[in-house]
């Protein structure tokens, strides 16, 4: 039995990312900034995976700048910004964009009832606030709703205003072969059986601005600092493999496992339930006990969920989504959220099912919960 159900926080990495972090490591282990002939195709091996990246995800391989990862991408993004600049980000980014953000002038684009952004919003706050940035994600990190990020970047396109989304939680799960239609966009290896500490920003073609980690001319000048290169190579293959993958994903697996939740649970409240979301995701309020409690139990019972976004777990009522619907304090602390993934079986999301019924039964009797 697999338990892991908490993949929008990091994956397992996948057997092919890990066969192609080995072959790098092993055969083009040099800097490719060397002049000689084994950094030379280290060199082209690196260009390789950029350009084999740009066809996933439909950008030139000249607009791809490698980072550590979302966080880094979002905070370059913004820190690139004139300081007087005028933002519009959604009410459900993630931390590493609100934060980010937060150095410039911030105007928030509300969601609706199911946790979306209306497009015609963006258009009425376009023609309000006079933006230079417009950022809405691609696919809710905590709900899994998705946003209509092309129909935005359209609305932008036409507008005249750069658009960018954090497409962490869109890669690797769904059909990512129109993003480049974004101007900006932020991805992390992690989300989708890559290593931890890799992801890229892409920018516009024609984009003369942006140099964020001063140093060597590494990636166009644009981010200093010997290449990650197996890293990336790990990266590019995990996304092939999870590309190649996508027509056999389901949201049956994750339907059937709240129809069982219903039938013991009746009150089961599921975030953006009548929205279009992740095949993997449910962010749920739960009808009584607060999150933890459940998660320490399900815990011991070898099952991993989350209480919200790992990013700001530990802290009691974090979900930013939740908080964004108008949810009161104390269904705040009732709110977890399933994330599975590629590996996780129709037997897995049952077992998982059975444990909640059986945790809710020792939490109804007072129990401490032991295994
Ligand atoms: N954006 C989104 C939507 C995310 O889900 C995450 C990870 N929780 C991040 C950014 C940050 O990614 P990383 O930790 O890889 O920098």
């Amino acid at each position: 039995m697999n338990g892991y159900f908490d993949h929008n926080a990091t994956t397992p990495l996948h057997p092919t990312a890990r066969e192609a972090w080995l072959r790098a490591s092993e055969k083009h282990w040099h800097n490719p900034s060397s002049l000689y002939r084994d950094a030379g195709i280290a060199s082209q091996q690196l260009e390789s995976a950029r350009e084999r990246l740009g066809s996933l995800i439909g950008a030139e391989a000249e607009r791809i700048v490698f980072t550590s990862g979302a966080t880094e991408s979002n905070n370059a993004l913004f820190a690139t910004l004139p300081r007087e600049a005028v933002v519009l980000i959604s009410a459900i980014e993630h931390p590493s964009v609100r934060e980010a953000a937060r150095s410039r002038s911030v105007v928030e684009i509300p969601v609706n009832a199911d946790g979306v952004v209306e497009p015609d919003t963006v258009k009425t706050l376009i023609a309000a606030e006079n933006p230079a940035l417009v950022s809405v994600m691609a696919a809710n990190n905590e709900s899994g709703a998705l946003q209509p990020w092309r129909e935005i970047a359209a609305i932008c396109r036409e507008q005249g205003v750069l658009f960018h989304t954090d497409a962490a939680q869109w890669l690797g799960k769904l059909d990512s072969s129109h993003l480049g239609e974004c101007d900006f966009i932020t991805g992390s290896a992690h989300k989708f059986g890559g290593t931890k500490g890799c992801g890229f920003l892409v920018l516009p073609k024609e984009d003369s601005r942006l140099g964020f980690i001063r140093g060597g001319p590494q990636e166009n000048g644009r981010r200093a600092g010997t290449e990650n290169y197996p890293a990336i190579e790990a990266m590019v293959t995990a996304l092939e493999t999870m590309t190649s993958h996508l027509d056999k994903v389901q949201s049956q697996l994750r339907d059937d496992f709240v129809s069982t939740m219903r039938a013991h649970f009746a009150p089961l409240r599921v975030i953006s339930e009548s929205a279009p979301r992740l095949w993997n995701t449910v962010l749920m309020v739960m009808p009584a006990h607060d999150n933890l409690k459940w998660l320490t139990r399900l815990s011991r019972r070898g099952f991993s969920i989350s209480t919200g976004s790992a990013c700001s777990s530990g802290k009691e009522g974090s979900s930013v989504v939740v908080t964004a619907l108008g949810a009161s304090p104390e269904e705040l602390k009732r709110v977890v959220r399933i994330s599975s993934g590629w590996e996780t079986t129709a037997e897995d999301w049952q077992a998982l099912a059975a444990a909640f019924v059986e945790v809710f039964d020792d939490l109804n009797r007072g129990g401490r919960g032991t295994v």
